[in-house]
């Protein structure tokens, strides 16, 4: 199985019970197998720290008292012999000890060890070696001392103190080591209920904690499958916690903004249908006319035919436009070039409107300027916004250009003297095929594209831009460009 195809629930399953076995396992090692060494090697530390307390308070006042103390408190028998080998303090707290019953071969045995060793000496003596009644020579007495057969470990430990004048002392320590292994088989048997019972509770709490964690998980999942085969409305439940919580609201945010999407690209193809249709249409109806009644074949029905086929091919390339713009397969080609030449040269175009349907355009500047930009796209966001302006203008048919120089750069402005546009419709303006009044405006002019592409274009140029707008005022169109910038392509 591939690790990623393993499901959540199997995994925190598996987590959950590998942690039980570990801590068991650790619980195991703790208490049975090494609680022998444990509890032996406590012991040698005690009895170890015992004879640097000793050390340091030897000979001061009620010694003797001070030693019966520390030997009842710390179950240890206590011998300190001079270096004749001679007792001079003994306490025998317990009466397994075995420093007491030493002869002195052993004794002395024990000092010169001691002495090798740079003053201190340990012997453990193990219980199973003093019981084996076959090798009694793993008992590392000499001279025939017998230790009892049923004695317990036992811990010895020697250090010699000096106590002045070259002379010294030795301290022998002896505490027993209890058998432990009764103690090991209750807490074996404990530790097999306890065992049972860990893993029988890992093993629900893992089912009852993966569920519960997985549930949500696997409901948002179906849901989102319903969201990619295109149901929109599908709505996300799964509130168990914050993170799902979180995913749950994410993914009803996204999928109310696909269904917003949905929702503009059907009114976008019902739009581009309609405006591809109707000069459509009108060819057609016009071509069938002159085909078919004699007399209508007139140079003004071929000029409504030749207009509605200008119309649609503006459709076409708006729409081819502000794709290839949008998608970024088209990028500027900066250069430098006088914006004021090019907007006089644009108005040129509008020579003909301006003779025979009566506008007015003015256009005022205060220099010739030389701007870092894009002449064609400049151009197409020029054509643009005076096409909107001559389109929206009002009965006094004029429309004014200014072109300003500002301290960094220069601004155009574009103003029309119409309805205007209401504060609520401004920000929209600017997205794909919005129109302000869809109903009876589009029948005669605009795609909805117009600003989108100028939009887009002043984006790239990374220019500002924005309209001022009154109802029943006018509008007024701007843009500023930089001059001698150097503009990222
Ligand atoms: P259109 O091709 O419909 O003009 P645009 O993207 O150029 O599309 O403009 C979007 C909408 O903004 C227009 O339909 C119109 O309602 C509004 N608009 C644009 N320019 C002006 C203007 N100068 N005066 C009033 N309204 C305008």
């Amino acid at each position: 199985m591939k690790h990623d195809k393993i499901s959540i629930k199997y995994k925190i399953f598996l987590y959950i019970t590998a942690f039980a076995t570990v801590i068991l396992i650790l619980l195991w090692l703790f208490q049975i197998v090494f609680l022998d060494d444990f509890y032996k090697q406590i012991k040698i530390h005690s009895i170890k720290s015992m004879a640097v307390t000793i050390e340091n308070n030897v000979e001061t006042e009620n010694f003797q008292e001070f030693l019966a103390s520390l030997a009842q408190e710390e179950d240890v028998c206590i011998r300190i012999l001079d270096e004749k080998g001679k007792t001079k303090y003994s306490v025998e707290s317990r009466p397994d000890c075995i420093i007491h019953k030493l002869p002195s071969s052993e004794l002395f045995r024990f000092y010169s060890k001691a002495e090798q060793n740079g003053g201190t000496y340990l012997e453990v003596f193990s219980m199973d070696k003093a019981m084996d009644k076959r090798a009694p020579t793993g008992y590392p007495f000499t001279n025939g001392f017998a230790p009892p057969r049923n004695l317990p470990g036992n811990i010895i430990y020697v250090k010699i103190l000096s106590t002045g004048n070259d002379t010294h002392a030795i301290v022998m320590l002896n505490t027993t080591i209890t058998p432990v292994n009764a103690t090991v088989n209750t807490l074996r048997i404990q530790l097999i209920w306890v065992t049972g019972i860990t893993l029988l509770m890992a093993l629900l709490m893992g089912l009852y904690i993966s569920r519960k964690v997985s549930e949500p998980i696997i409901k948002i999942n179906s849901s989102a499958k319903e969201l990619a085969k295109g149901n929109y409305e599908t709505t996300f439940h799964g509130r168990e916690y914050l993170e799902i919580t979180e995913l749950n609201d994410t993914l009803n945010y996204a999928a109310k903004e696909l269904s917003k999407v949905e929702g503009l690209r059907r009114e976008l193809i019902a739009n581009i249908s309609h405006d591809l249709r109707t000069p459509l249409t009108m060819i057609t109806g016009y071509g069938e006319v002159m085909r078919d009644l004699p007399g209508e074949n007139t140079p003004e029905n071929v000029q409504i035919i030749i207009d509605e086929a200008k119309r649609l091919t503006t459709l076409v390339n708006d729409i081819l436009d502000i794709s290839q713009l949008q998608s970024g397969t088209r990028k500027i080609n900066v250069e430098t070039f006088n914006i004021t030449e090019s907007i006089r040269g644009i108005l040129e175009r509008y020579n003909k409107l301006i003779e025979q349907e009566g506008y007015r355009i003015y256009f005022k500047s205060d220099k010739d300027i030389w701007v870092n930009a894009d002449p064609i796209k400049i151009s197409q966001v020029i054509y643009n916004l005076i096409n909107n302006a001559i389109t929206y203008t009002g009965s006094d048919k004029t429309v004014a250009i200014i072109q300003s120089s500002t301290p960094k750069g220069v601004k155009i402005e574009i103003s029309d003297t119409g309805e205007g546009i209401s504060e609520e419709m401004l920000p929209l303006i600017w997205d794909r095929y919005y129109k302000v009044d869809k109903a009876h405006k589009r029948a005669a002019i605009g795609t909805g594209l117009g600003l989108s592409i100028v939009k887009t274009i002043l984006d790239m140029h990374g220019a500002k831009y924005g309209v001022e707008s009154t109802l029943g005022k006018g509008s007024t169109f701007w843009f500023e460009l930089t001059i001698n910038k150097n503009i990222e392509l």
